[in-house]
């Protein structure tokens, strides 16, 4: 393809690369290890990456330990100023970037270009937060005592990221940290390492031209092995990381046993009510573009629909209809509604769970299966099913990352969100429903108890103003916007005595 080629060359993709930067400078040419970056689209190998070693990570640590000393000195809004340059790059760049992303991953253009205009939005929030990263102030019990809080930055930021969102989950948490005085380390997934390399050519040119040290931004390649190395570093002092509930019960204890910070965001097992109240045409885009959408491979994704017996049978019908009328194939094409899973291990996974649920006793009114032929070469393209299941099932309750749906009948309110709620995992919820009581309901603490729901709309996507996360097995954290900041900073109580005397709080005496 030799679009794929210039946008690589714009990029900065070269066929063998480096397996580790910082800012400006590559590094770990050598080593024997390397990963091969194909991409699901045709099954091509796109290029190569160096793994990185115990010295290389090293050396990205003792640059940005470096960088941190400089860069927490810099005003905020100035820090703010090189993460607004930055969004002007990604500008600059967003066709390249969004192409590779839906080249590298697998996901359709228009998602391509929709994660890097995350990204920007990132950076828009960041520039604002810059000026906002405000604390309280208190007033003390003694006299002549001012007491206040302020945030300081952290140091290292370590970011693990999964391959399904490859530029963006990396965005959310960077751009934060870099206006909080932080700096980042980044271990992409190994899945999609080029991304990662395109983004960090970009941001690295804006710290050069602006002539910030090396550092404030790193890059290293590797698997979980780079990722352990991170979390077991207590110089690392936040891991931010997103990928399956697997990792992050590894990640958990490793930061935990060494008292560090932890910021995790892990899978979802995200249901929409169907209630008898809904408007069922809406709620049939809400519930097909977040099950087949990225090919079922958002965490947001829906896994589930709970659907009302009065309105089982004719949304089922509609489900049946849309999904006969899906087009999958090439995700470059922008005809096409569904493109390929990330490798042939995803579609093995997906394989796998059809069978579990089967011998569960699932029944499918959509069939899956592997499509093979010309346009499906990479072996990566399945077809997106549905069964009717019991929430209780094994395979139900655990996230498949593949274009399967389950369908689960409900007759109340209450047994519906006790459904809902019936899993591990606690991501993303919603209910289209026109009753308001029904919709309050939900919302209250009676309701959904994961970290985003929705009153008609989908469990799909979400932006960057709210704060992004789930509950339970979801891991806990937060990112993005509203108050996700304070993450990436400590706080610090300070307490000024501008008296006379030395009064002690709580009236305690102590005198000499
Ligand atoms: P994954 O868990 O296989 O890998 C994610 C990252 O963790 C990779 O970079 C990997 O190298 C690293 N890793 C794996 N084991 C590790 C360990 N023991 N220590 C340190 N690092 C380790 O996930 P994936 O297949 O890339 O992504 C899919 C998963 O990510 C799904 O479960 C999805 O729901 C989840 N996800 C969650 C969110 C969210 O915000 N909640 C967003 C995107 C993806």
């Amino acid at each position: 393809r030799a679009d794929i080629q210039s946008i690589l060359k714009r990029l900065g993709i070269e066929p063998n690369n480096a397996a580790y930067s910082t800012g400006s400078e590559w590094g770990g040419h050598s080593g024997s290890n390397s990963i091969d970056s194909f991409s699901p689209v045709d099954g091509e190998k796109i290029a190569s990456v160096k793994v990185a070693s115990q010295a290389d990570y090293e050396t990205v640590i003792a640059n940005a330990q470096e960088a941190f000393i400089f860069w927490r000195t810099v005003p905020s809004p100035k820090r703010g100023e090189i993460v607004r340059q930055f969004g002007d790059a990604l500008r600059q760049n967003k066709e390249a970037l969004g192409t590779l992303v839906s080249y590298e991953m697998g996901k359709s253009l228009q998602e391509g270009f929709g994660e890097v205009q995350e990204m920007i939005d990132i950076c828009d929030f960041a520039v604002g937060l810059s000026r906002q990263l405000y604390g309280l102030t208190m007033h003390s019990e003694r006299p002549s005592h001012r007491m206040y809080e302020q945030w300081h930055p952290l140091g290292i930021v370590g970011i693990i990221s999964a391959f399904n969102f490859p530029v963006a989950v990396w965005s959310w948490n960077a751009a934060l940290a870099w206006v909080c005085g932080n700096v980042c380390i980044w271990k992409p997934s190994e899945k999609t390492p080029l991304t990662g390399i395109a983004c960090q050519k970009i941001i690295a040119d804006v710290l050069k031209t602006n002539d910030i040290p090396e550092g404030v931004s790193s890059l290293i390649i590797g698997d979980r092995v780079i990722g352990e190395m991170m979390t077991n570093d207590g110089r690392v002092p936040l891991i931010s990381a997103t990928g399956s509930t697997r990792m992050g019960k590894a990640v958990g204890a490793a930061v935990g046993a060494r008292l560090g910070k932890s910021l995790l965001e892990l899978g979802g097992n995200n249901a929409i009510i169907i209630s008898e109240h809904a408007d069922l045409d809406m709620s049939l885009i809400g519930a097909v573009f977040g099950a087949v959408g990225t090919a079922g491979q958002r965490c947001t994704s829906t896994r589930r629909l709970i659907i009302h017996e009065s309105v089982y049978d004719a949304f089922t019908a509609k489900l049946v209809k849309a999904y006969g009328q899906l087009r999958i194939g090439d995700p470059l094409d922008q005809h096409n509604h569904v493109g390929p899973l990330i490798d042939t291990d995803a579609v093995a996974a997906y394989l796998n769970s059809i069978e579990k649920c089967k011998a569960e006793g699932g029944n499918f009114v959509v069939d899956g299966g592997v499509l093979e032929g010309e346009n499906y070469s990479s072996g990566c393209y399945v077809k997106p099913c549905i069964a009717e299941v019991k929430n209780d099932y094994k395979i139900v309750q655990h996230e498949t990352f593949a274009p399967i749906l389950y369908l689960i009948k409900y007759k109340t309110l209450d047994e519906a969100i006790a459904l809902q709620n019936g899993v591990p995992q606690g991501l993303s919820s919603a209910i289209m429903t026109l009753n308001l009581r029904e919709a309050e309901q939900f919302l209250s603490f009676q309701g959904s108890d994961c970290g985003i729901a929705n009153v008609n709309i989908g469990t799909s996507g979400a932006e960057i103003g709210g704060a992004f996360g789930g509950e339970k097995e979801t891991g806990g954290g937060r990112e993005s916007g509203s108050d996700a900041w304070r993450a990436y900073m400590r706080r610090q109580t300070n307490t000024i005595n501008y008296s006379h005397t030395l009064p002690l709080a709580q009236g305690i005496k102590f005198d000499l």
